[in-house]
């Protein structure tokens, strides 16, 4: 099943002569349990693709599709309570919070969300232990290390059971050995849980570890082999 498609997506920035076009025509398809990493030049505008997929910005041209909804169509309202129960977001930087134990961090937008507490605990340590850090649960950010925490981060993207995961250089602040094993956690969790998963990365090596590896050229998502 599809779970984001990006048809003929078309953003620029500015106008006139200094119109900045970064995508004309773009198409994507990324299926449940797909990992796509998406690996292109600094201002290529992979940060755009990201935006634009997570329904943070909105294209000037064609459509995103998210879960099979036409996004086009919806308001600012509609835009946002999708966004809040179908993506995930992993971060370069944690961006956990720091008075708050692993397990409550991964907790905390379960219980925003209406869960009640016994279930939010039950889940989340389910994540911590697929990732492998059930062990630090009781744990705060400042005592993990940064590949705990880049886990613990990535725990708390999925808490809400996301169907579209993005990452925007999430093992880009970590070490060549540790940045594997975020990079396999995040795999095994995608394939467990079928979300579909758009991975912006500068690690060539870890791209290929990845479903398949698209780039940015001349406005268009085109497959890396070609
Ligand atoms: P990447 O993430 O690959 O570095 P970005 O998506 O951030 O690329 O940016 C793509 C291009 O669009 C760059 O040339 C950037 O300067 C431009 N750009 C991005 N956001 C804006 C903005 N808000 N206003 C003007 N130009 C922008
Ligand atoms: P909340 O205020 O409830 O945290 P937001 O509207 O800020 O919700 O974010 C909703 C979802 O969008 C979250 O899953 C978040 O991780 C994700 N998100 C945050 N930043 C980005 C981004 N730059 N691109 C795509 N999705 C993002």
């Amino acid at each position: 099943k599809p779970h984001l498609v990006l048809t003929g997506v078309h953003r620029h920035y500015g106008e006139g002569d200094t119109i900045v076009r970064v995508l004309e025509a773009a198409n994507l398809t990324v299926q449940s349990g797909e990992m796509v990493a998406l690996v292109a030049p600094s201002g290529a505008g992979k940060s755009t693709l990201l935006h634009l997929s997570g329904l943070l910005e909105s294209p000037q041209g064609g459509e995103v599709e998210i879960t099979g909804v036409k996004t086009s169509k919806l308001g600012d309202r509609g835009r946002t309570q999708l966004r809040r129960s179908t993506v995930g977001y992993v971060y370069q930087f944690h961006h956990l919070l720091p008075e708050f134990t692993a397990l409550e961090n991964v907790t905390m937008p379960q219980l925003i969300a209406g869960k009640p507490q016994a279930e939010a605990d039950r889940r989340s340590m389910e994540l911590l232990d697929l990732l492998g850090v059930g062990q630090r649960a009781s744990h705060r950010p400042a005592e993990l290390s940064g590949g705990e925490q880049q886990r613990v981060a990535i725990a708390r993207a999925a808490a809400n059971r996301p169907k579209v995961i993005l990452a925007d250089e999430p093992t880009g602040n970590l070490d060549p050995e540790t940045s594997d094993l975020v990079f396999a956690a995040l795999g095994s969790l995608i394939k467990s849980e079928g979300a579909a998963a758009l991975i912006a990365t500068h690690n060539h090596d870890l791209a290929r570890k990845a479903d398949r590896i698209v780039t940015l050229r001349n406005g268009l998502v085109v497959d890396h082999s070609l």
